[in-house]
């Protein structure tokens, strides 16, 4: 029997008024779990007209007591870490252990927010002037919004409200509609950690959920994570209405192997970077770039056999190493990616197209990929397949791995795996993408530090989470003033000037 979910707004379940549902899957099974109503735009305007109210008393209480709602939540999710990782399991298909991990990434989010009196610390210069004294301060936006994708749905509404909710906003999150019990879950958690009604709500929908976000005047900013396309029109359309936005897109993640490299460890870093959570991480290796004559046959003889091997299963199965992709439509999409390579010439090392489960015949299971000799124009190397697919392209040298990777529109994450310190630190600086890893395969930023792409994979300026989330979810203000009152600098007529 499918359970029918709800929104969460003023700190209680509210039911859906829109009379539009879209279906929740268990992908292990291809079974409807759940039916998750999918609001319209009056139901958008009472969660902002809730948050909004929620909003002044909220910004007025001071950072320390916010930080304490901040320990009090941390301290909740790390005792409900198994169910949250189930209902993960459950609604996303990846493999517990990987949900439960992607978990403990966002709790690091919440972690930082409990640094925020700290982090909201102004500054002060006395005597800008004789007897005037200048300060700035950090002050919440307002009412912010969060827009999240599928593939991870505790760790990326983390990057956002701990730290928004921290700045003292409220907040609005609309999670995908694919798997959006996580989402109400942590709303729940976070009202039994004490942040007051409104101040975190969940709109569950789909585009005109998010429309009526972008349009709600009400709205100050808008976090988006998801793909590039609608990250494009987020940004474009949330900045037109004068919000604040940042929309983080799709990627097309590029490992170079130099000649020097240990291939073994390569290898190892390319398996669970390919093939973790499906390949359905925004910060997944997809392109392997082998550089010189010999580097790309060494890794395909490491790779197949392990690509072959690889434990695909529910994702409770404890001894699974990959489990389904999200939807029925998803896998047909990857599928269709992996025709187009064969179509287009690439060479099918491993083909995990005609993998069958048995008891899980209608689960959306797909075994891993892997490509040879890829070339640029093809479109599975130009396009994000989002999927258990690893492409290995040839490079003649560093120069042209350096360039490929610069070339491609995407530029979320890259690595480099060398033993060359003179490459790695070249590598470094000219490489034209936001997160770089030195034989590290994922180098996704830990939470003091932020997290963002260039080019095509994202539109904005501020990154996520870290400095730059704080810096996006507050405003400055700078106050100069004078005292003692009894200094007269008499009416002044020209530019005033601090003597
Ligand atoms: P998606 O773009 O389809 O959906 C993301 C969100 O946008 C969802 O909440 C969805 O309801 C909403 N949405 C979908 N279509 C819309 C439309 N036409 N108008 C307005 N809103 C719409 O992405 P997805 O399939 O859920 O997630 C996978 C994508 O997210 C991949 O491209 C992946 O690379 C990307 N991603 C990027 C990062 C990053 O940090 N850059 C992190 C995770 C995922």
């Amino acid at each position: 029997m499918a359970r029918t979910l709800h929104h969460f707004i003023g700190g209680r379940a509210v039911q859906g008024t829109s009379q539009r549902f879209g279906d929740v899957f268990n992908p292990a099974t291809g079974e409807v779990a759940a039916t998750v109503p999918l609001a319209g735009a009056a139901e958008m305007d009472k969660a902002v007209a809730v948050a909004r109210a929620a909003f002044p008393g909220w910004a007025a209480t001071p950072p320390v007591r916010r930080a304490r709602a901040m320990f009090a939540f941390k301290a909740l999710v790390e005792a409900n870490l198994d169910k949250l990782a189930a209902l993960i399991t459950a609604e996303h298909g990846k493999v517990l252990n990987d949900a439960k991990g992607s978990c403990q990434r966002g709790l690091e989010v919440v972690e930082f927010a409990c640094g925020i009196p700290q982090l909201l610390k102004g500054e002060f210069t006395e005597s800008v002037g004789t007897g005037v004294d200048s300060w700035s301060m950090r002050q919440p936006l307002g009412v912010c919004a969060g827009i999240t994708p599928f593939n991870f749905p505790a760790m990326v509404p983390m990057w956002m409200f701990p730290l928004a909710i921290a700045c003292g906003n409220t907040f609005i999150l609309k999670p995908s509609e694919r798997d959006p019990s996580t989402a109400l879950m942590l709303a729940e958690l976070a009202k039994e950690a004490g942040l007051p009604d409104g101040v975190l709500n969940v709109v569950n929908g789909d585009k005109e959920a998010v429309d009526a976000i972008l349009h709600h005047p009400d709205v100050a900013a808008v976090s988006f994570v998801g793909s590039t396309p609608i990250a494009e029109y987020i940004y474009a359309t949330g900045c037109a209405r004068g919000k604040r936005v940042q929309a983080l897109g799709g990627a097309k993640n590029h490992m170079v192997v130099m000649p020097d490299a240990d291939l073994d460890q390569a290898a190892d870093a390319l398996m669970g970077a390919g093939y973790g959570s499906a390949g359905e991480r925004c910060m997944a290796i997809s392109v392997a770039v082998a550089v010189g004559d010999k580097v790309g046959d060494a890794l395909i003889e490491r790779l197949a056999p392990r690509v072959r091997a690889l434990k695909v299963a529910p994702g409770t199965d404890p001894e699974a190493e990959m489990g389904p992709l999200v939807t029925r439509q998803h896998l047909d999409k990857v599928r269709g990616y992996i025709d187009s390579g064969v179509a287009e010439g690439a060479k099918l090392v491993v083909d995990g197209r005609g993998l069958k489960l048995q008891g899980y015949e209608n689960g959306f299971f797909l075994g891993g990929c892997l490509f040879d000799r890829v070339e640029p124009h093809m479109k599975i190397y130009k396009e994000e397949i989002f999927g258990p697919v690893l492409s290995v392209l040839q490079a003649k040298d560093y120069d042209t791995a350096v360039k490929l990777v610069n070339d491609h529109e995407f530029g979320n994450g890259t690595a480099i795996f060398t033993r060359d310190g003179d490459a790695a630190r070249d590598f470094a600086a000219r490489v034209q993408i936001g997160m770089v890893g030195v034989n590290v395969p994922i180098p996704v930023p830990m939470a003091f530090h932020s997290f963002g792409g260039w080019k095509r994979s994202m539109f904005g300026d501020q990154h996520m989470h870290g400095p730059e989330g704080v810096r996006f979810y507050t405003k400055l203000k700078t106050v100069t003033a004078r005292w003692p009152t009894g200094i007269r600098a008499g009416a002044e007529f020209v530019m005033p000037v601090m003597r």
